[in-house]
């Protein structure tokens, strides 16, 4: 059986990986526009420096990434962030503010550093303690009743535990509009634990006494004990997975336009340049293949389908996309003059600032930089300030650099400076979005020989992209086997 899968970012290499292991006769070619493997995951590595130009790190919660390194035989490679820092700052009137104790990503778990934070006022701590004994709501909190982000935080906490602590939080993650994320596509466990106890500070302390072990209350934002990353970065896990592919079986700088199935039941892909042929093509069967996986972003994946299944292709059109920028910048460590507690910042809306959050990149991972070196990555972009993702490098980090220094005290000019740009790459996973992936994946499921995998359906993260891979990968042997 031949199957071409399309995209070489995690999802599709995870999908290749997995149906490179059936070994039954089962050959996977993959395709991608670019011209290295990865996708989004790009390190690079120069004078000592370890930058990552998106992904950083990725949660261990979610099994499959720590998994996958384990089977590739990176474990010794897997390296957990510095305790040291394991808290985050919030930007309140351009100052750095440690975030209050125990409040993990949208609930307090601990009444006495939200009573003293400096983030809040007096009002806006007494109404995020009303949560308590405001009940759950009523009668509609089923599957497919979807609610905003803004909605539900507003209605739980009020305004300002919203618009201080957590929009900067859940922006820095999704770079999404909070009046249009779904709450049941992002954190449906809030809204679980709002049905299950009623109160979410309620239900998060009964946790937190269950996992004493875990330490969560020491922690505040994310769960930064729960983080891992590769030393030696990330694009290590795409290349060692490539490592492992048959040879010849990875076309790059092969983008595809459009595919088609033919009388047979066989998939033709028609390729975006003749030129390309030569690169991909240079086996007598040509680009015929008996299943199809598309592991590209979801509107990529709608124009390849187009003319061959437009039901499907359609649905994976409304799921939009924003596009985010990275600034990182390198300095000496007396040029910081600010004494740096923790793994990062996020910056309210409200701040009017154009960077969403920023994080101390090498004191989150020591090995980063260079002894008596530092660095500090700037995220930007996203629905809050969609041009960032665009604008020319220089300008975007005279911007950034200018407003960093507001916020920390940093003497002196950094030593470099790197861009990346990702424009598109973010799904935006919209109120309604389990129910417009649930079609997708009925649609999917009729069509034999066919799989979707990405980030754009059950998480932006790194582990579900690879779990999403791995799926794909199943049900196309499913159907073979
Ligand atoms: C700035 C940023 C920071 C992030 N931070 C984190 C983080 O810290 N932790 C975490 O877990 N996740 C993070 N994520 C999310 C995570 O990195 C991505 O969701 C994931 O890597 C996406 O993988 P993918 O394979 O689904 O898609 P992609 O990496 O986008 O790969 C899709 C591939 O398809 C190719 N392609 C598209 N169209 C075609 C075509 N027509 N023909 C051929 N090839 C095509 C593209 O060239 C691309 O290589 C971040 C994402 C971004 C952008």
């Amino acid at each position: 059986m031949r199957v071409a899968i399309i995209g070489a970012g995690i999802s599709g290499l995870s999908a290749a990986y997995k149906l490179s292991g059936v070994g039954v006769g089962i050959r996977a070619d993959i395709f991608d526009r670019r011209n290295r493997v990865g996708g989004v995951l790009e390190t690079v590595n120069c004078d000592g420096y370890e930058i990552e130009s998106s992904a950083d790190n990725f949660i261990t919660t979610m099994p499959w990434g720590v998994q996958l390194c384990k089977e590739l035989g990176l474990s010794d490679k897997l390296v957990q962030t510095n305790s040291q820092y394991r808290r985050t700052y919030v930007v309140r009137r351009g100052r750095l503010y440690l975030l209050p104790d125990g409040f993990l990503m949208m609930a307090p778990t601990k009444f006495l550093p939200m009573a003293l934070t400096p983030i809040l006022s007096p009002f806006g701590k007494l109404r995020a303690g009303l949560e308590l004994f405001i009940p759950s709501r009523r009668g509609d909190i089923g599957d497919d009743v979807d609610e905003s982000m803004r909605d539900f935080v507003y209605r739980r906490f009020g305004r300002e535990v919203f618009e201080r602590l957590v929009e900067p939080l859940v922006s820095g993650i999704y770079a999404a509009d909070m009046d249009k994320l779904s709450v049941l596509a992002t954190l449906p466990r809030f809204r679980e634990m709002e049905r299950d106890h009623g109160s979410l500070i309620w239900a998060m302390r009964k946790q937190l006494a269950a996992n004493r072990s875990a330490k969560l209350a020491e922690q505040s934002g994310a769960r930064y004990s729960l983080f891992v990353t590769l030393r030696g970065g990330l694009s290590l896990l795409c290349d060692t997975i490539a490592s492992k592919l048959p040879e010849g079986s990875i076309k790059l700088g092969c983008g595809i336009e459009s595919v088609k199935l033919n009388a047979d039941g066989k998939w033709i892909l028609k390729l975006e340049n003749a030129d390309d042929w030569e690169k991909c093509c240079n086996s007598d069967s040509g680009l015929v293949y008996d299943a199809l996986i598309l592991a590209c972003s979801s509107y990529e994946a709608a124009r390849i389908l187009g003319g061959v299944l437009p039901d499907i292709s359609e649905c994976l059109s409304k799921i939009e996309h924003e596009g985010t920028a990275i600034a990182t910048f390198a300095f000496n460590s007396d040029q910081i003059k600010q004494k740096i507690n923790g793994m990062g910042f996020v910056v309210p809306k409200i701040e009017k600032s154009s960077i969403l959050a920023g994080s101390f990149s090498s004191f989150k991972y020591p090995h980063r930089a260079p002894e008596g070196k530092h660095l500090i990555r700037i995220f930007a972009g996203g629905a809050r300030n969609p041009q960032a993702a665009e604008m020319p490098d220089k300008e975007l980090t005279t911007i950034l650099l200018e407003e960093l220094k507001r916020i920390i005290k940093i003497e002196g000019e950094p030593l470099f400076s790197l861009v990346a740009h990702w424009a598109k790459t973010m799904p935006q996973y919209h109120v309604g979005h389990r129910n417009l992936v649930r079609k997708i994946e009925q649609l999917a499921q009729k069509q034999p020989n066919f799989a979707i995998a990405g980030n754009a359906f059950h998480g932006i993260g790194i582990p579900s992209c690879i779990k999403s891979g791995f799926d794909a990968a199943e049900k196309i042997t499913i159907g073979y086997l």
